[in-house]
Order: structure tokens, then sequence, then C-alpha cells
């Protein structure tokens, strides 16, 4: 007897999500070709740095797109309105989405600040068909927060996902299984998870261009294309994805604290521990796919007082350096203080899953942020073919002797 899979799985995508609450709240700009981003200067002139956060669909017309430099952007289309990104006030708004999204199922997964997938396959009874809850979301979202969502609705992620971008903007659109393998033969391959340029560019250079190419590739040859990736890969090409919703707030928080053999009192060598074990809570993050908002300091003297200190930050991160430099700066804001220190812990929480919004990323590479994530990405790699201690800052080093980092 086949199994035919419900499709249960809602994908929902706010539109031009930072250029539609800039439209929503500014009348004048509706309609209008606007571009979220860039850098002002104090006589409020745009300069040319800076890329583009987000543009409204009229502005898209323009071949205008975020990541793109601000100069470009305004030789594309120079009677655009440009406006700077108010990243705090959008996030009320994302907050409001995400309240509406779990009135109807305990089952989201937070993608981005305007992106979510929900399972409602265990809620029909008490809401109604998938198609009937992202109707009445979909109108909520219109109604109460005047903003334009996409919507897709499938059996699994990808292909609601799919349906979602084949419907955008402002989208409706439900991708029964037996259809999907149809559609999605026809795409370009660069429309599946996972592949990114480089792999789009191997695969090119086999010939293969389309999804369905995939399909009928041999895994052997799939295998050295794409490394371990390639039978997923083709399972999706073929409308197979087997990825749970994975609910944000099933792992509250990432923490690490060590209790040392004698009580610390010398400030350096404290801040040398609280760096291994930023650096074990930042690669922990990472591999879980989180990024957190929290960073909390938890300290114990000897004998047994513990106090715990928090200090919460604009964007989440899972960057070794930033939490590093904010549990410093809890440290020293902490008197310490005779027979010492005896345990010393990081937490990172109010976590957010997967990579950091898209659109935060492009603010992030303004200040720097870029670098830092280059090089934990790289360090991870290294740390994951040779083993978690062969990379580690080069203040660490002397602490090696004592063996601290094991307890990490
Ligand atoms: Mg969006």
């Amino acid at each position: 007897m086949e199994v035919v899979k419900k499709n249960s799985i809602i994908h929902l995508d706010l539109d031009a999500f930072f250029a539609s609450v800039e439209q929503r709240d500014n009348p004048q700009y509706a309609g209008k070709p606007l571009i979220v981003g860039g850098i002002f200067k104090k006589n409020g002139e745009l300069s040319r740095r800076g890329v583009v956060c987000s543009a409204s669909y009229q502005a898209r017309k323009y071949g205008i797109h975020a990541g793109m430099p601000i100069w470009e952007a305004r030789q594309k289309c120079p009677g655009a309105i440009f406006t700077p990104a108010r990243i705090r006030y959008y996030q009320t708004s994302s907050q409001y989405f995400f309240r509406i999204c779990s009135a109807y199922t305990p089952f989201v997964e937070q993608v981005s600040i305007d992106e979510t997938f929900l399972d409602v396959s265990s809620c029909e009874a008490l809401f109604g068909t998938a198609e009937e809850i992202a109707r009445e979301i979909k109108q909520r979202v219109k109604e109460e927060l005047r903003l334009p969502v996409s919507v897709g609705i499938a059996s699994n992620k990808f292909l609601a996902k799919i349906a979602t971008n084949m419907g955008k903007p402002d989208g409706f659109l439900i991708l029964p299984e037996g259809k999907a393998v149809d559609i999605l033969s026809e795409l370009p391959i660069s429309k599946l998870w996972g592949i990114g340029q480089k792999s789009a560019k191997k695969l090119n250079r086999a010939g293969i261009f389309k999804i369905k190419q995939l399909i009928t590739m041999p895994d052997i040859i799939l295998q050295e294309i794409l490394g371990e990736n390639g039978p997923k890969l083709k399972q999706l090409a073929q409308g197979i994805d087997h990825d749970p919703v994975v609910c944000s707030e099933e792992v509250k928080s990432i923490s690490r604290e060590t209790t040392f053999p004698e009580n610390i009192t010398n400030r350096e060598r404290l801040m040398k521990i609280l760096l291994a074990l930023s650096q074990n809570v930042g690669y922990t993050a990472r591999k879980k796919d989180y990024s957190g908002k929290t960073i909390t300091l938890k300290i114990r003297f000897a004998p047994f007082t513990t106090i715990q200190k928090s200090t919460t930050i604009e964007r989440a991160t899972n960057l070794d350096n930033t939490i590093f430099q904010k549990a410093k700066e809890l440290l020293s804001s902490i008197n310490i203080r005779q027979p010492g220190i005896r345990l010393l812990g990081i937490k990172l929480s109010s976590l957010q899953k997967g990579k950091q919004p898209r659109q935060l990323d492009l603010l992030n590479n303004q200040d720097g942020e870029e670098k830092w994530i280059k090089l934990v990405s790289s360090v991870d790699k290294i740390r994951e073919k040779y083993g978690s201690y062969s990379i580690q800052r080069a203040a660490l080093l002397k602490e090696k002797k004592d063996d601290i980092s094991k307890k990490l």
C-alpha cells in the first residue's frame, strides 16, 4: 500500500521584510523603489560604503538585491529612496510574527528574523488543515502587522520552501508530493539546499545544470563531485527530505564550566581560561547551528558563593571572539577577592536556530565580523581534522601544561 504523506509542513517568509516595514510606516515610500541599508554621514548624506540590507520589490525590478554595494544600487536606480536599517525596530515585528505562528502549533522552527517552518501535523484536529491554518496566519499577518508574507505548504521542509519561493511575493502555494518531482526537475541545481556557488560550478563543469540530471547520476560520481553530501542531495532532487522541524526552544542554552584543582586569584590566568571556555561554547553553538544573544558569566568563589552576571547583545552570535569579549567585560567588573575563584563558566542563551539572519550578516560585514566568521570556520575545519586541541589561540598554549583545556 502506498503511503500518501500529508502536506503538513508550512514555510513562511516575510517579503522584503525590512523594506516592507519601512513602506508600512512611511506611506510616502509605498509602491516606490526603496532600499534599506547603507551608512549615512552626519549631514544626512549617504556614504558610498555599505551594502543593501533589503530592497522593496519595486527596487528589485532594477536588479537590486540584498548584499549589493550601495554605490552600485544607486547607479542602477538613481531615483530610489535610501533609508538606514533599524534592526531593533524590525525585531519587534518579527517577534509578533512568531507569536502569531506559535498560536497554531508548538513546532515552530525559526530560520531567521523573517522566515520559519511550522509542522502542523498534530494540530489539524484543533485548527483545521494545513491550508486553513496557513491562510489564517497569512490573513492575520496582513491585518495585524500589515505586512506581506509568502507561504509554501508541502509534505517536507525542502518542498515547502520551494513552494514559497515559487509564489513570491505575497504568494500562497501548495506543492503536492506527486507534482513535486516534475516541478523540481526543471529547476536549476542551485535551488537545492547545500549547493552553493562552488558546488554549482563543479556540477556545471560535469555538464549538470538541471535538477533532473542529478537524479540519474551514479552515486559514485556524485560523491566524487559533492563529497558526502552527494546522496542527500540526490534525495532532495527527488523531493525527499526527512529533516524534522526543530523547535528553537529545544535547546535553551549552551554552557561550559570548569572547576579548578586550586583556587585562582590571578586575573591573567582567569582570562586564559575564559578564552578557552568561549572557544568551546562558540564551537558547540556553531556545530549545533545556534547563535545566541545573552552571555552569562558564572563564578564560584571559594568555598561556595556562586554569582552570575549576564549581558545581552543586539545581534545573536556564535563567534568565539564576541563571546570572549563580552565575558571578559563581565569578569573585569568583578572584584576577585581571597581566597579566590574555584569555578568559572560561560553560558550562551536567548538562542536562535540557524545561521545569523542573512540580512544581519550583511550589517556585520560593515564592522569586520565577516573576518571572524571566516576565521572560525577555517579553525573549525582544522579542529575537526586533527582533533580539538590542535588549534588554540596563542594565549592558551602556556596554560595547556596545566591541562585545563581537557576539563572544558
Ligand atoms: Mg524574507
